[in-house]
């Protein structure tokens, strides 16, 4: 869902124990990855679903200061419900496009990275996609960090929130939430998904005071208009647990995806927003009284 810096520190290979050839630690989730897990019976997929102990992964990517608090290790899980117009990942939509891997070899793996973790006070992330399509094995994996003394995230659009138990919130150190639009319409049109959703389980974790960074992608012509960003500020500086707001500007960086994917991609026109827009839009989201990056 967001850009990736690397770093050697916290590196290593996830690739030994694959039940296929193909690595699952990516430059970046900007490789396009697909039919990884075509070969999995339909069969097996219900199960690993149903049960968690089996998930697909586009890919784990090491060293992002994006996502989260310090250096972070990420999963970036395939499956998403949502069709947004600006996808910079469309290859994670299917759930199949990403490698079938057990919690075992992913907590495996994770275990790697705990030590420099620790040391550089990083976390993990699991990204997406949307991750709660694959909520069990999302909170097993999750669960297991926390086991490690890893700090954890989950980025979600939050519209399958009401998939997770009080006590599955309670592993989760962060929730970053990304809020599409404040306009129930264009949310419908930008994502071909409901925003109320979203909204139900942002309340939710502030009921339950989870901290909570919201994200907010600024595309041009669709996100920037004034009252609208006004409207969604106003509202997460009322939930009281946002710790901070993410104004992500749009960028053509995915677009590739579409093309090579045969999806046709309507916003290949679209320039990424000015400067004095992004500054503006991080100005409405200050005013509200909450810290912006
Ligand atoms: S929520 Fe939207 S941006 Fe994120 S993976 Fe799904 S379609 Fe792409």
């Amino acid at each position: 869902m967001s850009s990736i810096a690397l770093s050697t520190e916290v590196s290593d290979t996830l690739d030994s124990k694959l039940p296929q050839q193909v690595s699952l630690e990516a430059r970046s989730p900007f490789e396009l990855r697909v039919d990884l897990g075509r070969h999995v019976p339909e069969t097996d997929v219900r199960t690993a679903l149903a049960g968690g102990d089996m998930g697909f992964v586009h890919s784990f990517t090491t060293g992002s200061t994006l996502d989260g608090p310090g250096v972070r290790v990420v999963a970036w899980l395939t499956g998403c419900q949502y069709r947004c117009l600006y996808c910079h990942n469309p290859d994670t939509w299917t759930l199949t496009n990403g490698v079938p891997v057990t919690l075992e070899q992913a907590k495996t793996q994770l275990g790697k990275y705990r030590h420099g973790l620790n040391i550089m006070k990083g976390g993990f992330t699991i990204s997406g996609g949307e991750p709660l399509m694959q909520h069990r094995f999302v909170i097993k994996l999750l669960a297991a960090a926390k086991a490690m003394n890893i700090h954890t995230a989950l980025d979600t659009n939050g519209s399958l929130g009401g998939r997770l138990a009080d006590e599955d919130l309670e592993k989760i150190d962060l929730v970053m939430l990304d809020i599409k639009a404040w306009d129930a319409e264009l949310h419908r049109r930008l994502t071909s998904a409901e925003l109320d959703p979203v909204l139900d389980f942002a309340r939710r974790l502030a009921e339950r005071r989870r901290p909570v960074w919201v994200r907010y992608v600024l595309v041009p012509g669709f996100t920037d208009n004034p009252q609208d960003i006004a409207g969604l500020a106003g509202f997460a500086a009322g939930l009281g647990n946002v710790e901070r707001v993410d104004v992500l500007p749009f960028h053509q960086m995915g677009a590739f995806k579409w093309k090579q994917l045969g999806i046709e991609y309507t916003l290949r026109d679209v320039e990424p927003p000015a400067k004095d827009v992004i500054e503006r839009t991080c100005a409405l989201f200050r005013t509200a009284g909450l810290r912006v990056y």
